[in-house]
């Protein structure tokens, strides 16, 4: 196929990269100056586009999302496929799907987890919103880059699925770190408290296969002074586009609206900036009640 990929940053270089690695014509466009193997530069965004059977954006946000739709969906051919795998909000997801489905085009919203370590292995995992012919045509290219692709539903279903995921993630997340600072004060040994809980009821992916508590349960960012894995930044972020979506669809979210604001401090007033998300350790762990 020829593709056309935009936004050939940490997670879009090496999804891109893999994709010319297993034969695809890949033309890539990104604002910063980038060279990819195996990928050649276009001049522009609407460039990469031209002629391409399937495009994909790799983007910060939503309105940059929005801002590149307007740019090549003019330059695409009907019938093309328009897959965006950034993390944005819903309702930019489905704008633009609807933009690119009144041009004559099939559109794919499709966020990633796995992170920059599971684009560079083509480990991701693709949570997909749009038809089913238009999932049928970015399926090849899912199987390259990741090892997971779940046909979510229609537009915004993917990026549906990708923040529920990570509300639920960091709230767990906090939940976990909280209850290992108060099982310190209380004088328990942190790997009893592993011991314990990740058999018990209260195990999760965060204590069991993400444990926060450094030497304690599987390898994991805490076991290398917190340096990320996945940055507290990226989660606030989810967490934001979470809390965007509960507003905008009247959904009563109180631990995903509490858990936002404990990462905004954390990362805005507490040194969390740079840190894995599981550093709210160290952060509980440094506090009193007051
Ligand atoms: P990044 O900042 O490394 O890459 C984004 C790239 O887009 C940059 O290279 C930037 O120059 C380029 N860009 C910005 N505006 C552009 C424009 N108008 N035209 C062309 N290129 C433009 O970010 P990333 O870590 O690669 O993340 C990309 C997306 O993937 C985000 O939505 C992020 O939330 C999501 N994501 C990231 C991770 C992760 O661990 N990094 C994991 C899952 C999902």
């Amino acid at each position: 196929m020829k593709i056309g990929f935009i936004g050939l940053g940490n997670m879009g270089g090496p999804m891109a990269a893999n994709l010319a690695k297993a034969g695809h014509e890949v033309v890539g466009f990104d604002m910063a100056d980038v060279a990819i193997e195996g990928v050649s530069n276009a001049a522009s965004g609407a460039e990469a586009a031209k002629g391409a059977d399937v495009v994909i954006t790799m983007l910060p946000n939503g309105a940059i999302l929005r801002a590149v739709a307007d740019e090549i969906i003019p330059a695409m051919g009907a019938g093309a496929a328009f897959v965006d795998c950034s993390t944005v909000d819903v309702d930019s997801a489905r704008a633009v799907a609807e933009q690119a489905v009144a041009a004559g085009l099939l559109a794919v919203d499709a966020p990633v987890s796995g992170g920059v370590g599971g684009a560079a292995a083509g480990t991701l995992t693709f949570m997909a919103g749009g038809t089913p012919e238009a999932f049928a045509k970015a399926e090849p290219l899912f199987e390259i880059m990741g090892q997971k692709a779940v046909h979510c539903g229609a537009s915004g279903a993917g990026q549906a699925a990708k923040i529920c995921n990570n509300m639920i993630l960091g709230v767990t997340m906090i939940a976990t770190c909280e209850a290992f600072a108060l099982a310190d004060k209380l004088g328990l040994d942190r790997q009893k408290m592993f011991d314990v809980v990740s058999t018990s009821s209260g195990y999760s992916w965060t204590m069991n296969a993400y444990c926060p508590a450094p030497g304690v349960g599987p390898q994991s960012p805490a076991d290398n002074d917190y340096r990320p894995g996945f940055a507290a930044e990226l989660m606030l972020k989810d967490l934001r586009l979470s809390q965007q979506a509960a507003e905008s669809a009247d959904a009563d979210t109180p631990m995903g609206e509490l858990a936002r604001d404990l990462y905004a401090r954390f990362v805005d007033e507490e040194n969390g900036l740079g840190m894995d998300f599981s550093a709210m350790l160290p952060r509980f762990s440094a506090r009193s009640r007051g």
